[in-house]
């Protein structure tokens, strides 16, 4: 969506007025939740490969850390802006919150395009943002971990820059680490399959066999595959996936009626979740706009790409036919459009409970760092499942009970429970 009057920040904060006036919180308490305690902004000189110079611009927020040490992604994107970082800190807080684990929400960014840069100017890119925010961070301070465009090998790389700096191991300090390297086992899988999760329960809520349910994907990225592939494992079909065309700087949708094939689609689809569109055709594939996995006759909807993908001027092309919306990605339905799918009686699990699977993961990944002992995988899984269901459940019984929204609901206990911590320490 090109919406260039579309700020996440001014999002973030709208949704969290409107809880905290039904909460009744009081002033220093909205005045301290409805702001980031800390931000940091800085230039990142990277030495690129043809010998010129580059300057990136990093950032990290620190939301709110009365819960426990500040938790939350580094995302590399373009279009990177402290606005979105600041919202997705906010975001972070209330996930950590939802699904009740010791730690507080910071988010992290650089403006930069992964697509044109090499490895080796990507390893500059970690190791520059480690040294500017060393300091900063820290395994009882500010864990970071992956997130759009990053992964376990930018994550180690920032690792072992942190380490260097303070001449000890540190696995605590980040995670999305890669498996042997201090990360845990299911952190790859855990998003997309926490998002399946908390969709496994809402059909059974809403008395839907999972087997007998359609579902269309935006994005075919970490969270898009695992969700598809749990999803369908379980018995569901997924017959539309959509994701972002760099070479045309569009997206584009992947249709086959009988069920897409993740492993098929993989053989052509790019370390950023890119599909080439003529392999694909010619794997029997329906190639259609970017915007057609929102018109699809599905059940479920499962928006698993960016912000700012369901607004006013699309929501009115849902299906009548979709009963379920899990939100993959952090922010895709703006408030307006939150109030149509409302309004038309749709299920929704909001980003902030749908996809806290790969934060919780990473929880344990830290504990398990922190032990310098890791478990199997089974336990991991098994751990996340039991997490992601007692959240998902304590969502909907307060929303059948007080007949809220289920987004509404996830906030009101997610900032209660914040709110609380403040109120705990003396802050407020
Ligand atoms: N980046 C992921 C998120 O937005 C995971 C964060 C984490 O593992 O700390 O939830």
């Amino acid at each position: 969506m090109d919406d260039k009057s579309y700020n996440p920040f001014a999002m973030a904060q709208a949704q969290f007025d409107k809880a905290a006036e039904v909460l009744n919180l009081d002033a220093a308490t909205r005045q301290l939740l409805r702001q980031p305690m800390r931000e940091y902004q800085f230039s990142i000189p990277v030495r690129m490969d043809d010998g010129t110079a580059k300057i990136f611009r990093g950032f990290r927020v620190q939301h709110n850390d009365a819960r426990g040490p500040g938790k939350g992604g580094i995302r590399f994107h373009p279009q990177e802006t402290i606005d979105t970082v600041r919202a997705l800190s906010m975001w972070m807080t209330w996930k950590c919150a939802v699904v009740d684990i010791p730690l507080g929400g910071s988010k992290g960014g650089v403006i930069c395009d992964p697509h044109n840069l090499s490895s080796r100017e990507e390893e500059q890119i970690c190791r520059g943002w480690i040294r500017q925010m060393a300091k900063f961070i820290g395994a009882q301070v500010d864990v970071p971990a992956p997130d759009v465009m990053t992964s376990a090998q930018h994550m180690l790389w920032m690792l072992d820059e942190y380490e260097v700096i303070y001449g000890q191991k540190s696995p605590g300090l980040i995670t999305g680490k890669p498996v042997g390297m201090g990360g845990s086992l299911g952190r790859t899988e855990a998003t997309g399959y926490g998002v399946i999760f908390t969709v496994r329960e809402a059909f059974k809520e809403l008395g839907v066999e999972i087997k007998q349910t359609t579902a269309s994907v935006q994005g075919f990225g970490n969270v898009a595959q695992f969700a598809i592939r749990l999803y369908q494992q379980i018995g569901g079909k997924v017959i539309c996936v959509s994701c972002w065309d760099q070479n045309d700087q569009k997206s584009y949708g992947f249709k086959k009626e009988s069920g897409i094939d993740p492993d098929e689609l993989l053989k052509f689809t790019d370390r950023f979740g890119g599909i080439n569109k003529d392999k694909a055709r010619e794997a029997g594939y329906e190639i259609l706009p970017g915007s057609a996995w929102l018109e699809q006759p599905v059940d479920l909807l499962i928006p698993a790409a960016l912000e700012n993908q369901i607004t006013v001027s699309n929501v009115e092309h849902i299906a009548t036919s979709v009963k379920l919306i899990a939100e993959g990605a952090n922010g895709p339905t703006t408030p307006d459009a939150d109030q149509k799918i409302a309004a038309r009686g749709i299920f929704l699990i909001p980003d902030f409970l749908a996809n806290a699977g790969g934060v919780t993961c990473s929880y344990f990944e830290q504990v398990q760092s922190n032990m310098n002992y890791y478990w199997e995988k089974d336990e991991v899984l098994g751990k996340l499942d039991v997490k992601m269901t007692s959240a998902f459940q304590a969502v909907s019984e307060l929303a059948r009970k007080r007949k809220l929204f289920m987004r509404d609901a996830a906030y009101y206990i997610a900032i209660s429970r914040v709110a609380q911590a403040c109120k705990d320490r003396g802050w407020t």
